[in-house]
């Protein structure tokens, strides 16, 4: 059997319709879409194309879509941009489960004098929109909540924290990268002003994101240099990538539905069949508002490293809540805040699936993992009786 990747929540496989996309952009195209000449010109149209198709998968218009490289950018040029535009106020308001683009982002301003707000989550993940309302005052610049949590899947109501942030005339921005191409977004419905999302999480390329600000939002530019994106992003245009991520938005907005249920179908064929054949499991984060294609798992009293290694020599590809960095192993901020017990998050693994995700594999992970956890366990100084610990 190939790769049974169940890791799509950190990258996917770009589509072949997408490199098909992509490809005349990194062979005879290769013009400069600033360029006066009509061979630079047809470059330029092809980015105005896919301008349009990502607008539509979340129903903005296409001058509200600015290309950037990454998720990562498209967040801290939000961030960057609220707080520029707001001087004087010296606020900041987020989540402790933020991906590090944001969490990251504003511990650096809380070290140049900001005020942040990490508001807490429950232990399924969920956010108290009291705690978030009286959290905001007259000097709050932005609020930033994501819209689904990349690690536990969590969907935060949205709809209701823009209400909320609206109602005080603050900016609000959601970082919708693990969202967009898994669930109907819909920003004319959503009233955030800005939104980030990333290419290489729905089978486009690495390399390429984009922000949604909101027509008449104030806006200052991260990247300073040329006229590109209308003034609000410098930089020659990533052209065959930019190409690309208009066919994977137009083919996500096609299949957003049937696919959400076939994926949802087999995920929860997945995580049944874990929770019924392995020992001591649990599922982190809220059941009910989850991304379709994602299940975090915890296998108590056994390392999270050491199954994905176990799992590795079956080609089965999944992440853990624990990240070997700089030789110490750091358990997830997200977990953390949902208060799953230590041993818990270091047993954790998170399996995230596609649209190219087949029954045959999650049926050989379904057969593969009980006797990885058993042997992991007997080998664990817990794993025997952990009753004891
Ligand atoms: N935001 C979330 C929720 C993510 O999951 C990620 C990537 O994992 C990012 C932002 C960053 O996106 P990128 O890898 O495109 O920089």
């Amino acid at each position: 059997m190939n790769v049974v990747y169940l890791d799509n929540n950190a990258t996917t496989r770009v589509a072949d319709e997408v490199r098909e996309a992509m490809l005349p952009y990194l062979d005879e195209l290769y013009g400069n879409p600033s360029s006066m000449h009509t061979f630079g010109g047809q470059v330029h149209r092809k980015i105005e194309v896919a301008r349009e198709q990502v607008a539509t998968l979340i129903n903005a218009e296409p001058e509200e879509i600015i290309f950037t490289s990454c998720g990562s950018e498209s967040d801290n040029t939000a961030l960057m941009s609220s707080i520029l535009s707001s001087p004087g106020k010296r606020h900041i308001i987020t989540t402790r489960v933020e991906h590090p683009a944001v969490l990251n982002f504003c511990k650096t301003m809380a070290r140049q004098g900001y005020r942040v707000t990490f508001l807490p989550v429950d232990k399924g993940g969920r956010l108290d929109l009291a705690e978030l309302r009286a959290a905001i005052t007259d000097d709050t610049a932005v609020v930033s909540i994501m819209y689904a949590n990349n690690e536990s899947g969590v969907i935060f109501p949205v709809q209701d924290i823009a209400d909320i942030v609206k109602s005080k005339d603050v900016t609000f921005h959601t970082d919708a990268v693990q969202a967009a191409g898994k669930i109907p977004l819909d920003v004319k419905k959503l009233s955030c002003d800005m939104m980030s999302i990333s290419g290489h999480k729905m089978h486009a390329a690495k390399g390429v994101a984009a922000l949604f600000i909101r027509r008449g939002t104030r806006f200052s530019p991260y990247i300073i240099g040329g006229h590109q994106e209308n003034g609000r992003r410098a930089g020659t245009e990533n052209v065959a990538s930019i190409a690309g991520f208009g066919m994977a938005a137009d083919l996500a907005k096609k299949h957003l539905q049937d696919e959400g249920e076939m994926v949802k179908t087999l995920r929860d064929r997945l995580e049944q069949g874990l929770l019924n054949t392995c020992p001591d499991p649990r599922v982190n984060g809220d059941r009910e508002n989850r991304l379709p294609n994602t299940t975090n798992i915890s296998f108590e009293y056994v390392e999270g490293e050491a199954i994905l290694l176990r799992l590795n020599e079956f080609n089965i590809c999944a992440s853990s809540g624990s990240a070997c960095t700089s030789g110490s192993l750091e358990p997830s901020h997200v977990l953390r805040s949902m208060g799953v017990p230590f041993t818990a998050i270091h047993g954790s693994v998170r399996f995230s699936l596609s649209r190219y995700t087949t029954e045959e594999e999650i049926d050989f992970v379904i057969e593969k993992m009980p006797p990885v956890i058993k042997e992991l366990r007997e080998l664990s100084p817990y794993g025997a009786n952990p009753a004891c610990h």
